[in-house]
């Protein structure tokens, strides 16, 4: 099976092309950049399969995808707009630190992400496969693994944070890799 993963996002790619095992990944054309209008994860991460489908109208499945973390203390937020929290062009270090400011004081730093995966097969029709991990938002970013939140987010049951973990750690446990796995089995494909 051929797999087209609608996604610029290279962390993202690299963990979903361990995750959807057997299949033989190509990612997304270099620029490409579906505009995230949604307002949820679904519609975001069907734009984004949309968006690749037409420009790449091959045997491939479409896989599109998105993700965010949801902070109970911030009422969800940032959620869908995790990767443009601090800002338009935020780094991945200018939105952990803005999430440390606004939860400093907090007694409530619990949290979770979520990850929503669609996949388009040629034949038409749609999948949908979603995966959460809850946890805490730590008091200070620690570890170098990972991206994202991942220095400032500690999973449930663990004490390490998602950076100090190795990938197969983070993906035994995280929102992509619980929501990989079942893509991949409604696919049809070996479990990574
Ligand atoms: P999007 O799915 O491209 O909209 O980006 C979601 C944003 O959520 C990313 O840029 C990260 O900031 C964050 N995020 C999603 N998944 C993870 C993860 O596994 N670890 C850390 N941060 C994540």
């Amino acid at each position: 099976m051929r797999i087209a993963l609608a996604t610029g996002n290279q962390d993202k790619a690299r963990e979903l092309t361990g995750l959807l095992g057997g299949a033989e990944v190509s990612l997304a054309p270099e620029g490409f950049d579906a505009e995230e209008t949604g307002t949820t994860l679904l519609q975001n991460a069907l734009l984004k399969a949309r968006a690749l489908r037409a420009v790449d109208p091959s045997d491939a499945t479409v896989v599109g995808d998105d993700s965010g973390l949801h902070v109970h203390a911030l009422g969800g937020r940032p959620g869908v707009f995790s990767s443009r929290y601090a800002g338009p062009e935020a780094t991945y270090d200018d939105n952990c630190r803005r999430l440390l400011e606004e939860l400093e004081g907090a007694d409530d730093r619990s949290a979770a992400f979520a990850c929503v995966l669609v996949a388009l097969p040629p034949e038409g029709g749609l999948l949908v496969a979603c995966g959460t991990c809850p946890g805490q938002i730590a008091p200070a970013q620690r570890g170098e693994g990972g991206f994202g939140y991942d220095p400032v987010f500690v999973p449930r049951g663990d004490e390490r944070s998602m950076a100090e973990m190795t990938p197969v750690q983070k993906h035994a446990i995280s929102h992509r890799g619980r929501a990989g796995r079942r893509l991949a089995a409604l696919l049809g494909l070996e479990a990574a």
